[in-house]
């Protein structure tokens, strides 16, 4: 974990009647922990106790639905765990908000199998399992009013004192949490990690009064796996690709770990060496996506890409397009190293910090539509180059084919968007400039900052609409 304040999550609070901008929104920030050996002691027996009672909840659950056929919730396995508590002291020794939250995490796994199988997956596709050691990463409480955080030291009933929180963590928590202001920190969960313990606070952050970012003007991204991103502006982010970078090792950490004898120390060994491994890959994608991320909603104040469901950005093929199987599987090998879902997720919730927008437009056929002409051009999948044939005024024009793409995508978010000045002059820079140097989209500054999530679909454009409108005006 070597970048330790991680913002995973974001669940923009709706209120009702609302369609001003939410004023705050809800972070899941994590802190590495500095446990004294009894500490680390007391949290991994309450963790190991979690892990016990989830299993015999699901035992339970299991052994009542052949029984009787019915399922039991949550609210009736509350009701077993108070007999436990009366039982057994060591049940009693934790408090029961911590216990309650791992019930309630076994009532969501079931939710979501439930949901699954309506869905029509597989009769036993996500049927909750039973956890082993390794398979258990901790504990969280349901609500968090009985643990006390002074922004240094977290202390609840089972722990013995008060475990440190890291210094340089705790710096970077949202101030308002730091000076203990009460009741704007919805939740913790304590996580063993690989290194240690950490704990993730929920905590409800105000969205900045204006524009977090100085950005001006609209880009449209084309999210991709031969590059990461190319931009409408002609700007191109390649590909780290971590994970093929890292192969060879990986590679060679799982053969070890494979050959070593189950339950044996060697093989202990061999898991957390891949584990480091992977933790290294993970950690070097996010952080690229973090500052492409944050680079995109702080230089420009509205961002288009395709709205892209997480399944067919997983899935190789783009609508319109027909490929080989080994093309289909090297696409989906890279399509997992760009995580798509992870950039979106992070443009959404940066976009709604920093308000900036998001416009999420059509995908289709982005790839072979001509920014210029707006005929299809059709393209195989070697050409790089996007050249628009139509006899005319654009014709023999010529960008890298992402680029072409980036441009429509931008093109189509700035049409869905009725702000009809601000869109002809963020396109007609691009158009008129020679050819992929072109297209600094600028428009018309000074938007009010406008209500809603920044995460918009056309359609769904009314709040946004006047403000556009306005801004245009004064711009
Ligand atoms: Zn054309």
């Amino acid at each position: 974990m070597n970048a330790p304040v991680r913002i995973d999550e974001v669940v923009p609070k709706a209120r009702a009647n609302d369609t001003a901008a939410p004023a705050t929104m809800v972070l899941t920030v994590a802190v590495r922990l500095q446990p004294t050996r009894q500490q680390h002691r007391d949290l991994e027996r309450v963790s190991e106790q979690q892990r016990i009672l989830y299993n015999a909840a699901l035992e339970e659950r299991i052994e009542c639905y052949r029984k009787t056929g019915k399922t039991l919730n949550d609210i009736a396995q509350s009701k077993s765990l108070t007999i436990i508590r009366a039982d057994d002291p060591a049940f009693a020794g934790v408090q029961r908000r911590i216990q309650r939250a791992t019930l309630i995490r076994l009532q969501r796994a079931f939710q979501a199998f439930f949901r699954r199988a309506k869905a029509g997956a597989g009769a036993q596709s996500g049927f909750p399992r039973f956890k082993g050691r390794e398979h258990w990463d901790g504990f969280g409480f349901d609500a968090p009013l009985q643990i006390a955080f002074d922004g240094r030291r977290l202390r609840f009933a089972g722990v013995h004192g008060g475990i440190r929180v890291s210094r340089h963590d705790a710096s970077r928590l949202p101030q308002p949490l730091v000076a203990g202001a009460g009741g704007n920190w919805k939740g913790i969960h304590f996580k063993r990690t690989r290194t240690g313990w950490a704990a993730t606070f929920q905590v409800e952050v105000p969205i900045a009064a204006g524009r977090g970012g100085m950005g001006r003007g609209a880009v449209g991204v084309d999210w991709g796996t031969s590059v990461l991103a190319a931009l409408s502006t002609g700007q191109i982010e390649d590909n780290p690709r971590p994970r093929e970078a890292a192969s060879r090792e990986l590679r060679r950490r799982e053969r070890k770990l494979a050959r070593a004898q189950r339950g044996s120390k060697r093989r202990m060994k061999a898991r957390r060496r891949k584990q480091a491994v992977e933790a290294a890959i993970a950690n070097r994608r996010r952080n690229r996506l973090d500052k492409l991320s944050k680079m995109l909603v702080t230089n420009y104040r509205t961002v288009a890409i395709e709205d892209i469901a997480v399944k067919n950005m997983m899935g190789a093929e783009r609508p319109g397009e027909d490929l080989p199987e080994h093309v289909k599987r090297r696409r989906n090998r890279e399509a997992l190293d760009a995580a798509p879902y992870k950039l979106r997720q992070m443009l959404a919730y940066k976009a709604t910090l920093n308000r900036a927008d998001l416009i999420l437009v059509d995908p289709k056929n982005t790839t072979h539509e001509c920014f210029w002409c707006g005929l299809p051009h059709f393209k195989e999948l070697a050409d790089a180059e996007h050249v628009c044939t139509t006899p005319g005024l654009y014709f023999g024009k010529r960008a890298p084919r992402k680029v072409n793409a980036a441009r429509v995508i931008l093109k189509r978010a700035l049409a869905s968007a009725p702000a009809p000045e601000r869109a002809s002059k963020a396109l007609s820079g691009i158009a008129k400039g020679p050819d992929d140097t072109a297209g600094r989209g600028r428009a018309g500054g000074g938007k009010p900052p406008n209500g809603g999530s920044a995460l918009r679909r056309p359609g769904n454009t009314s709040g946004r609409r006047k403000a556009a409108a306005d801004g245009s005006r004064s711009g």
